[in-house]
């Protein structure tokens, strides 16, 4: 079975191994080092700035963004959500639930996120910005300017959930001024699920994390970034999804995040190029390199199922599109072989 899902993805042999090995003790000096290379390794990736912190919560993504919100943000605050689909509109739930007061910028399926649309929510008191820079309901890949403008301009904090973009689309944290950027796993790391970074400005850090009581005990940022300085975590985490994770983030080290991002923007261009050769239509918002979203004329659920009856598994999509859209993923261990492969089996399912 092939997988071209959005996470958990085809995972490297080199993962696979490390996966199969017996996991050691962590409350370790050894632990503590490999900790603390992965915090480096992480802002050196993101192009964070020397003094940000990282966080890694033994929780999946949604963990991480419920963990983020109310570690920095509290019912005295006014935040704006970008929400275009189903990641959005969890952090409108997430604010929802803990009654943090918020304003939802939301856009139909299609429609393009653009610097208009948030002029609208200039000098309207708005704190903090929530943004799944990636959307990977939709496929659609918001233009991180435009929110770092507005957040800049209105003295608000940029919170950018990166889950899906990280290493499929460039992420630069300090030159975007984002505050506090949200990492899995799952998505383009390939590796088990169960792990998600949270990765910290020193402005978020000090003036917010530090002065907020987070509501939660298990999610609460402070403490982990405290346990952080001494390369530890403050429950056990999942310590067999760190060590392959530090792995991953030093091949990519090695090899080079641009590298990392344009093989995967290849393979993503590659599969766009034949899928035209299929008369298959793709929407025309900008699209991440992370996946390829289909569009389908109310069959997208038949064709799913005959796919994965030939041992390819692509991504459905829940809720209204659940007729019209699947996602093939381009992340993890993939190549144009396997694009081909792929193709080839669309063309016989939609004879
Ligand atoms: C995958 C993903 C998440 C995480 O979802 P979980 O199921 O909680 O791991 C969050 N945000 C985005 C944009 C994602 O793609």
């Amino acid at each position: 079975m092939k997988l071209f899902t959005v996470g958990p993805v085809e995972m490297y042999d080199s993962t696979l191994a490390i996966a199969g090995r017996q996991i050691p003790y962590f409350r370790t000096a050894e632990f503590s080092d490999m900790m603390k290379e992965s915090e480096d390794l992480l802002k050196k990736l993101t192009f964070s700035e020397k003094d940000a912190r990282a966080a890694f919560l033994t929780a999946s993504g949604t963990g991480a963004m419920e963990s983020s919100v109310t570690s920095c943000f509290d019912v005295n605050d006014k935040l704006l959500v970008i929400s275009g689909g189903g990641f959005g509109r969890r952090f409108e739930e997430i604010c929802e639930y803990h009654g943090i007061p918020f304003a939802a910028l939301r856009l139909g399926f299609g429609e393009i996120l653009t610097a208009d649309m948030l002029e609208k929510y200039d000098g309207t008191g708005i704190t903090g910005l929530l943004v799944n820079i990636h959307e990977t309901t939709t496929g659609q890949l918001y233009d991180v300017r435009i929110l770092s403008d507005f957040c800049r301009r209105n003295g608000a904090y940029l919170v950018v959930d990166a889950i899906s973009s990280f290493l499929a689309d460039e992420l630069r944290i300090r030159d975007n001024g984002i505050d506090l950027a949200i990492i899995s796993s799952q998505k383009a790391l390939a590796l088990s699920p169960g792990v998600s970074a949270v990765l910290v400005s020193p402005r978020m850090y000090e003036e917010r994390v530090l002065t907020r009581k987070s509501c939660s005990y298990y999610l609460n940022l402070a403490t982990h970034l405290k346990d952080m300085e001494r390369g530890q975590t403050p429950f056990t985490p999942a310590v067999g999804t760190l060590i392959e994770m530090n792995a991953m983030l030093r091949e990519v080290y090695e090899t080079g995040v641009d590298s990392k991002i344009s093989k995967t923007a290849e393979l993503g261009k590659d599969f766009r190029r034949r899928l035209s050769g299929i008369g298959v239509d793709i929407p025309r918002y900008p699209l991440s390199n992370a996946l390829t979203p289909m569009l389908f004329d109310g069959n997208a659920q038949a064709v799913f199922l005959a796919l994965k009856d030939r041992g390819m598994t692509v991504t459905p999509t829940g809720g209204d599109l659940k007729d019209t859209l699947l996602r093939v993923g381009h992340m993890g261990n993939l190549t144009a072989d396997d694009n081909r492969s792929l193709i080839d089996g669309l063309k016989e399912v939609l004879k």
